[in-house]
């Protein structure tokens, strides 16, 4: 049967994470059609349509993603894990898998949280733009998966005769109330006594950007897609404004 999908209605992949949260509920604010697709529920919300399954299960994508115009993913492994396997499996071959259900089920806008670390290779960066290249010596495995994420995404760019569209924003470290990785490790290691070494000469640069910024910035790329397809393919950077000079 062919579910017709409104413009206004999306998956969001990883939708019970700390940005996906956020996420859900900025566009229930702004009432969109809404469903969560995550291995864990975190939250409820009456507005919201859970899936509890992984990305990895192509059927169950498929099934979540019907009649859906936007599909948002913002699932990964935390950062901090050290199982290279999951990472690949999730972020690289879980990927994939999304794509393919993005077009199965017909969907017209695919909306990537990339990362700013996909560009870093090390040394500070001032003022670059989305022209740089891919880190060549990405500082870890989980930066090299999202780097393969964010190729695979972008490349699928027009696939489904022309039908699917997509688009990946990159933001560094995000702050906001429910962090559970920057802010409440920073704490630890303060507790730990770690945070007494400077690293440099103290003037290294580090980007933050406001979680609701994030979500703001994820649900811009979607609708500036609706009206300018030739975004489509594309990556962009997103921060607050300056970057933070420590
Ligand atoms: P998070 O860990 O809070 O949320 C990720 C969510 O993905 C979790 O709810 C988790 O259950 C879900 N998930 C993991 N594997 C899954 C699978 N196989 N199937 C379905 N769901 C799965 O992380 P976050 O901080 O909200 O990050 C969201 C996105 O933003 C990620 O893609 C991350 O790479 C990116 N990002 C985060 C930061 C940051 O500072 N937090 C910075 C740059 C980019």
């Amino acid at each position: 049967n062919l579910v017709v999908a409104d413009s206004r209605t999306c998956l969001v992949i990883g939708g019970c994470g700390f940005l996906g949260r956020h996420l859900v509920e900025d566009l229930i604010t702004r009432k969109w059609k809404i469903r969560v697709f995550d291995v864990r529920q975190t939250f409820d919300a009456p507005e919201a349509v859970f899936h509890v399954g992984d990305l990895c299960d192509k059927k169950a994508l498929i099934a979540a993603m019907q009649g859906c115009s936007t599909v948002f993913h913002c699932a990964s492994p935390a950062p901090s894990s050290s199982n290279k396997d999951m990472f690949w499996k999730v972020n690289v071959e879980g990927t994939k898998i999304v794509i393919s259900a993005c077009k199965a089920a017909q969907v017209s806008r695919l909306v990537l949280t990339s990362s700013a670390s996909v560009i870093y290779e090390g040394n500070d960066i001032l003022g670059d733009d989305e022209d740089s290249p891919y880190a060549t010596n990405p500082v870890d495995f989980y930066t090299s998966t999202k780097i393969a994420q964010e190729q695979l995404v972008l490349r699928a760019n027009r696939v489904n005769n022309g039908r699917l569209l997509t688009i990946a924003i990159r933001p560094h470290g995000i702050f906001g109330p429910r962090d559970t990785t920057m802010v409440p490790t920073l704490a630890d290691a303060a507790r730990k006594g770690k945070m007494k070494f400077i690293i440099g000469d103290g003037n290294n640069v580090v980007d933050f950007t406001y979680v609701k910024n994030v979500s703001h910035g994820l649900i811009l790329a979607a609708l500036a897609l609706e009206k300018n397809s030739d975004l489509g393919g594309q990556a962009f950077h997103i921060t607050n404004d300056q970057p933070i000079l420590f």
